[in-house]
């Protein structure tokens, strides 16, 4: 289970204040949707759940399954069974796609994965997300088109079977056959022991991934929770009527 409570995070850079007293919980075996404007920090909050450097956690704690996450390096935290999708390189020269998942899985096992595990896994997971087998040889998300690195990731997720995935516009510029792809691989996990926050601008992908909560994020906090019809409203009415809803509890 994840559990955030009353978090305050700033930008280093810059000093800007950006998640501002956020409250989440996340239980095991739940998908959590996060919906919310521009700029109103959700990309903020996976990488300061992950231990981005980039962020600094002024107020709040961040727990998973009882541990303080707070000052923990990212590795740690993904030995724990946390992943984040956008948290890998989108280029690095001359590292192989395979082989940089191989080190992902290696770095969260107790023991080194064998290459003949390794193999097979790759094998069905690519096959399951119908993955073309040319990818094997190509360097990490070189050359790869948006559409491409979003099965990258979930191909990630799958070989890695971390305990909670955090993806971050994980449908973001998706054409329908990849849209249906990334949901079949989030929904292949979904089990009592994997828990998921996927935060999008979209409600599709809850045409084919339906969400135990959604919430609604702005100005750096959740403001409301509630089903998938909640989505449903968003998409009818928008944010505005909910930014009304947050000056007066001010
Ligand atoms: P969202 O994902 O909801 O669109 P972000 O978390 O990306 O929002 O950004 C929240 C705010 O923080 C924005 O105003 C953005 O410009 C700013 N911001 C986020 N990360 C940085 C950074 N590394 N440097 C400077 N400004 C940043
Ligand atoms: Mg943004
Ligand atoms: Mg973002």
């Amino acid at each position: 289970m994840l559990e955030i409570k009353d978090l305050h995070v700033k930008i280093n850079e810059t000093d800007e204040p950006v998640i501002n007293g956020l409250n989440l919980t996340i239980p095991d075996g739940e998908v959590h949707v996060i919906m919310g404007p521009n700029g109103t920090g959700k990309s903020t909050l996976s990488q300061t759940i992950m231990g981005s450097p980039k962020y600094t956690i002024t107020q709040g704690t961040i727990a998973f399954n009882g541990k303080k996450l707070n000052d923990m390096a990212t590795d740690e935290r993904a030995r724990l069974g946390l992943f984040i999708g956008m948290q890998y390189p989108t280029e690095i020269g001359g590292i192989k796609n395979v082989d940089f998942i191989h080190a992902a899985m290696d770095a969260v096992a107790d023991k080194p994965v064998s290459v003949l595990d390794f193999m097979k896994r790759l094998e069905y997971v690519m096959d399951f997300l119908d993955i073309d087998e040319s990818y094997t040889d190509r360097y990490l998300n070189e050359g790869f088109s948006g559409g491409e690195k979003k099965r990258n990731e979930i191909l990630q997720m799958m070989m890695i079977q971390p305990s909670l995935a955090i993806l971050d516009e994980i449908d973001s510029g998706l054409d329908i056959d990849a849209l249906k792809v990334v949901s079949k691989g989030i929904n292949a996990m979904r089990d009592k022991d994997f828990s998921s926050l996927i935060i999008t601008h979209y409600n599709r992908i809850l045409r084919y991934v339906k969400p135990d909560v959604v919430h609604v994020m702005m100005e750096g906090r959740i403001i409301k929770s509630g089903d998938y019809h909640l989505a449903e409203q968003l998409e009818a009415n928008g944010y505005e009527p909910l930014r009304e809803k947050l000056t007066k509890t001010e």
